[in-house]
C-alpha cells in the first residue's frame, strides 16, 4: 500500500497534520486537499484537540499545486462534503475552472482559515505559490532558517495565486515587489514584513513548533476560538474578505484570457518552465 497523502498523529493536546507527498515537494494535488480537510475536520471534531500544526514532511514544506506530477487529478471527481460549488469534472471553459477554484482553492482555504482551533505552520525549505495559501490560512507560522517563499505566477499572466492575501499579510508594498518580481524572498524577509512569527534553525523546527503549541493548549479553548475569531474579523473588517472576491474574478479574468490567446489557462506554462523561468531569474 501506498503511503498516506496526509499523516495525522496526536501529541497530547496537538494534531500534527503533514502532508506527505516529499518525492514532489509536497505539491498539492485534489487528493491532498480532501486528505487535509479530512484531517482538520477530525482535529476540530476531537475535544481533546486544542491546537492544530500544518507541516510538510521532506525538505520542503510545499511547491504549490500540482501542475505537473504523475498524481496530479485535476480532471477527478472527489467527494464533495464541503458543497461549495458543483463538482467541475463534467463542466467546460469558465465553468469549469470557476467551480474547480472556487472549492478547492478558495473555498476551502476560506474554510481552513475559519477551522475554531488555533492553527500553526510549520515551515521549511519550498513554500511556493499555492504552499503559501496553505501556510497563510494558519494563525502563525513557524519558519526554520532555510525557508524560502514566492509566488510566481504573474509569469503566467495571473495576479497571484486563487487565494489573494498578499496585501494583508506582505503589505502593499512588499505585495507588489513579491508579485512583480515573481522572485524568492528569504525568511528574513517574511519575518521582516510581518508574514512570520519565529525563525528557528532546521533541526529545532518540529520541537519549537511543539513547544509554541503546547503553551497555546494551556490557554481556554473558547477563549482562544473567540481570539481568532476576533483577529480575523478585524481582518475582515479590513477589506479582506470582499477584496479576495474581486480579486478571485480579476484571477479567473487571466485564466480565461490565457485559455483564449494561449495553449491552455496556465498560459503554455508548466512546472518544468516555471522552475527554469526562476533559475534564471
Ligand atoms: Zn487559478
Amino acid at each position: 500500500m501506498s503511503d498516506p497523502v496526509v499523516r495525522s498523529e496526536r501529541r497530547g493536546p496537538v494534531a500534527v497534520v503533514t502532508m506527505n507527498r516529499p518525492d514532489y515537494r509536497n505539491a498539492q494535488n485534489s487528493a491532498m486537499t480532501y486528505a487535509l480537510d479530512d484531517a482538520f475536520t477530525e482535529a476540530v471534531n476531537d475535544p481533546e484537540v486544542k491546537v492544530i500544526v500544518l507541516a510538510g514532511a521532506g525538505k520542503h514544506f510545499s511547491a504549490g499545486h500540482d501542475i505537473g506530477t504523475p498524481g496530479r487529478d485535476v480532471d477527478v471527481s472527489f467527494d464533495r462534503r464541503a458543497v461549495m460549488w458543483w463538482d467541475h469534472t463534467d463542466r467546460a471553459g469558465g465553468d469549469q475552472r470557476f467551480a474547480r477554484e472556487s472549492e478547492v482553492y478558495l473555498g476551502m482555504c476560506r474554510r481552513w482559515r475559519e477551522i475554531p482551533k488555533p492553527m500553526i505552520a510549520s515551515v521549511q525549505g519550498a513554500c511556493i505559490a499555492g504552499g503559501l495559501m496553505l501556510a497563510w490560512v494558519c494563525d502563525l507560522i513557524v519558519a526554520s532558517d532555510d525557508a524560502f517563499f514566492a509566488d510566481p505566477v504573474v509569469r503566467m499572466g495571473i495576479p497571484g495565486v486563487e487565494y489573494f492575501a498578499h496585501p494583508w499579510v506582505l503589505g502593499p508594498r512588499a505585495a507588489k515587489e513579491v508579485l512583480f518580481t515573481g522572485e524568492r524572498f528569504t525568511v528574513q524577509q517574511a519575518k521582516e514584513w510581518g508574514m512570520i512569527n519565529r525563525i528557528v534553525p532546521r533541526p529545532e523546527l518540529e520541537q519549537h513548533t511543539l513547544e509554541l503549541a503546547e503553551k497555546i493548549a494551556a490557554m481556554p479553548q473558547f477563549g482562544l476560538a473567540l481570539a481568532k475569531k476576533a483577529v480575523n474579523q478585524a481582518e475582515d473588517l479590513m477589506g479582506m474578505r470582499s477584496g479576495m472576491d474581486s480579486v478571485f474574478g480579476l484571477h479567473h479574468l487571466a485564466h480565461a484570457h490565457n485559455a483564449e490567446t494561449s495553449e491552455d489557462s496556465l498560459g503554455g506554462q508548466s512546472a518544468r518552465s516555471m522552475r527554469d523561468a526562476n533559475k534564471g531569474a
